[in-house]
């Protein structure tokens, strides 16, 4: 594989605060190497349509602390079919451009495999607040995310005590409680329900009571949306326990805001390491941290596998809410 001289960077799908972050460090990163650097606009979509720019060091200044992402980002039914993607590939080999950096979640590195198996280099820079990508601990919009709710679970309590209320409060996470599980410790959660465990109605009222047996002043359940939704969890409370509940759904107030320190630390780390390694002729792989290492792992091996949740935490989850 040749080293670029020319490469080009988008963000896909869902955003994610620290995207910018991301998108700046590939830019600087690219600067300091001495390449030429493109943006695309709009995902796979501006790729098709050969919407991208020449960025410099300016074009990224005064971003690092917005969340969601200057390129956009956008679902592009047409680069599911390879018409599509042959189109995306015309696009940047019309404009000499040699390798890319998606940053996005696994269905953008589902579309980036797919380049890859055409013959052109993609690195992939894990950006989704789900954090349910395997390969790496974390992944950029995670901790903001996290914090949001956090965030939402103080404000909640503190009104949850005043009324000696219930309160549900629902996070994202479709198909991983990886939110759920670290809002939940962090804010203190009588339960956490997580889509990959069952959830047991009786069982959550009997925590539930026995807490307000206690004298608890508020009883909190977190719950990810995958797991169930949280108006059912009340209602199933509210008739099987008898407690007044009142229920939160965060939604996408999870998705923006400014970045925390850590998800801009992050961030520019993959994304310097990402054109790090197109420069070392690497590619197929994506940007990760193990413990505070960074690692590259393959894309197709971190696609293949679903990521689990730490049965450390979970273990703690239940011994803490006691
Ligand atoms: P995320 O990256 O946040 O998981 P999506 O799952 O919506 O978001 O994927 C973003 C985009 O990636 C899709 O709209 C599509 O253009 C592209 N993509 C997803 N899966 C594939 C695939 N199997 N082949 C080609 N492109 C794909």
């Amino acid at each position: 594989m040749s080293v670029p001289s020319s490469i080009a960077v988008l963000t896909s799908g869902g955003d994610a605060p620290g995207m910018n972050a991301a998108l700046r460090a590939v830019v600087r990163r690219s600067v300091y190497e001495g390449i030429r650097i493109f943006g695309v606009y709009h995902g796979y979509n501006g790729l098709i349509r050969d919407e991208m720019i020449e960025m410099n060091v300016s074009s990224v200044s005064d971003i690092l602390h917005r969340g969601g992402t200057i390129l956009r980002t956008a679902r592009s039914a047409e680069f599911m079919t390879s018409a599509g993607r042959d189109k995306a590939l015309a696009a940047l080999r019309g404009r000499g451009i040699e390798g890319l950096v998606v940053i996005g979640g696994d269905g953008s590195f589902r579309g980036a495999l797919e380049l890859m198996r055409l013959g052109f280099p993609v690195m992939g820079v894990p950006g989704t607040i789900d954090n349910d990508i395997e390969g790496t601990d974390y992944t950029i919009g995670f901790d903001t995310a996290v914090n949001t709710a956090v965030e939402a679970i103080n404000k909640v309590r503190d009104t949850a005590t005043s009324h000696e209320r219930t309160f549900i409060v629902e996070v994202m996470g479709r198909d991983a409680g990886f939110i759920a599980l670290a809002a939940g410790i962090a804010g203190g959660a009588e339960v956490i329900l997580v889509p990959e465990e069952g959830r047991d109605l009786r069982e959550i009222c009997r925590r539930l009571t026995s807490g307000l047996r206690r004298g608890k002043l508020h009883l909190i359940v977190v719950v990810a949306e995958g797991a169930a939704r949280a108006y059912d969890v009340a209602a199933g409370v509210t008739s099987e326990a008898g407690l007044e509940t009142r229920v939160i759904v965060l939604g996408h107030l999870q998705r923006g805001g400014t970045p925390t320190a850590f998800d801009r630390i992050l961030a520019s780390r993959f994304g310097s390491a990402a054109v790090a390694a197109l420069l070392e002729g690497r590619a197929g792989l994506m940007t990760g941290v193990r413990g505070d290492q960074l690692v590259f792992p393959e894309l197709e091996a971190c696609l293949a596998v679903r990521k689990r949740l730490d049965p450390e935490l979970l273990k703690l989850a239940g011994i803490l809410a006691i």
